[in-house]
C-alpha cells in the first residue's frame, strides 16, 4: 500500500515581522514604510496611523542593533516557558520598538540598564506535530 505523500517539514518563523534567511545568521526584523508620509513601522502594514493613508508601504530591513528602552524580569510564566526571563522593549535606530526577550545575562537587575546596546539573533524556539520547526528573534547585549 502506497502511503501519503507528506510535505516536507518546514522553518517558519514565529511573528510575521521576522524575515528568515537561509541560514539564521541571514535572519532580519522586517518593517514598513509609508510612501505617502515616510512614517515606519514594524512588520506588515495595511494602514498608516501618521497620515491615514493606505500606503502604499515599501519593505524595510530593521536593524538588528538597538537600545534597551524598558526591561522587566519575569518571575512566573506558563508551565512550558522558563523563568525567571527578561522581558524588554528595544528601541531600534528606524524609530520603532520592538517586544523582546533579553538572553546572554543572568536575569538579575545588576546586569540591565536604560540605553544598554544590545544586538538581535534568531534561534529554534519550537516544532510542531508536523516536524515544522518555529524560528524567534530575541537580544543579547552588544559585547
Ligand atoms: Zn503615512
Amino acid at each position: 500500500m502506497a502511503e501519503a505523500a507528506q510535505a516536507a517539514p518546514e522553518i517558519r518563523p514565529l511573528v510575521p515581522h521576522l524575515t528568515l534567511g537561509e541560514t539564521r545568521d541571514q535572519d532580519y526584523l522586517n518593517g514598513s514604510k509609508c510612501t505617502k508620509c515616510g512614517a515606519v513601522y514594524v512588520g506588515p502594514r495595511l494602514f498608516c496611523a501618521e497620515c491615514s493613508s493606505q500606503g502604499p508601504f515599501e519593505s524595510l530591513r530593521l536593524s538588528d542593533q538597538g537600545e534597551v528602552y524598558v526591561w522587566s524580569i519575569i518571575h512566573q510564566a506558563t508551565p512550558y516557558v522558563k523563568a525567571p526571563y527578561i522581558a524588554a522593549v528595544v528601541d531600534l535606530p528606524e524609530g520603532v520598538a520592538v517586544n523582546t526577550n533579553i538572553e546572554g545575562v543572568e536575569p538579575d537587575p545588576k546586569n540591565l540598564s536604560f540605553g544598554m546596546k544590545v544586538k538581535m539573533y534568531t534561534e529554534k524556539v519550537s516544532e510542531d506535530k508536523e516536524g515544522n520547526s518555529y524560528i524567534a528573534y530575541k537580544f543579547k547585549p552588544v559585547e
